[in-house]
């Protein structure tokens, strides 16, 4: 399985974060992709797979809820990092208005001028969307082509937002612990979107799957949200592994 959202290289896992990693190899886990939060994580971000570069890759971006009105500053190093390292995405990026619509113009912007860098660098999207899903869609649309593409990460939508995404350019959706929580009865037309569409995620420290709720959550555990796929597609956690890890390697070009 690849992990394609993880953030062990945040302070929640300074402690131990060696056996995070060795957990998540003995769980299946072969490849972690890490997308950057915002200018106060990039040291951080690059220090992890400095010590286990086969493991992970990094994403480079700046994450909505991070945008204020500094954001040309904050977009300038961002930028300037892409000259220094290698990454397989632009993110993680996109629009945010759950937690405060303050800058709502500023994120517009700063998610234009970030699929501007996609587009220019031919590196896919990880995209973040909460409460601002036309939003982030208007925004794309206007930059709608063959060569638009990334991941909608953290998908908990609708069979019909999933085709508005696909018509948009090269779009994947990545699932991660939300689909295991009882409530969530969006799963439901997740056979109808496909999973060929379908990317595994942790997300973690955050949005930790059953049976761990509550915990930290950490990247081994991309296995029961695997697991949960498995049993709404009615087929093997194999099957499932096979597939997502395929469109991972696809989209962000890792072997
Ligand atoms: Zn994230």
């Amino acid at each position: 399985m690849i992990d394609t959202h993880s953030h062990i290289f945040l302070e929640e896992f300074d402690g131990d974060r060696s056996d995070v990693i060795a957990r998540a190899k003995m769980a299946g886990v072969q490849h972690i992709i890490l997308p950057n939060v915002d200018v106060t994580t990039i040291d951080s971000l690059h220090e992890t797979p400095s010590l286990y570069p086969a493991f992970c890759s990094m994403a480079m971006g700046l994450h909505p809820t991070s945008v204020t009105e500094n954001y040309s500053e904050d977009l300038a190093i961002i930028r300037e990092q892409f000259s220094q390292h290698k990454y397989v995405a632009i993110g993680e990026v996109g629009m945010d208005l759950y937690w405060d619509k303050t800058f709502v113009e500023q994120q517009k912007e700063v998610l234009r001028e970030q699929v501007r860098w996609s587009l220019e660098m031919n590196l896919p999207l990880i995209l973040h969307v909460r409460d601002a899903f036309d939003e982030t869609i208007e925004v794309l649309r206007e930059f709608q082509c063959e060569k638009l593409r990334g991941v909608f990460h953290s998908f908990t939508g609708t069979a019909e937002e999933a085709r508005t995404i696909f018509s948009l350019g090269d779009f994947k959706l990545g699932i991660n612990g939300v689909v295991t929580f009882k409530k969530s009865d969006w799963r439901d037309a997740l056979p109808e979107i496909g999973l060929e569409n379908l990317l595994l995620e942790t997300d973690c420290p955050y949005l930790t799957p059953v049976p761990y709720r509550g915990k930290r959550n950490e990247s081994a555990y991309v296995l029961y949200v695997c697991e949960k796929l498995a049993e709404v597609f009615g087929i093997s956690a194999d099957v499932v592994d096979e597939v997502t890890t395929n469109n991972a390697k696809r989209l962000f070009g890792i072997q």
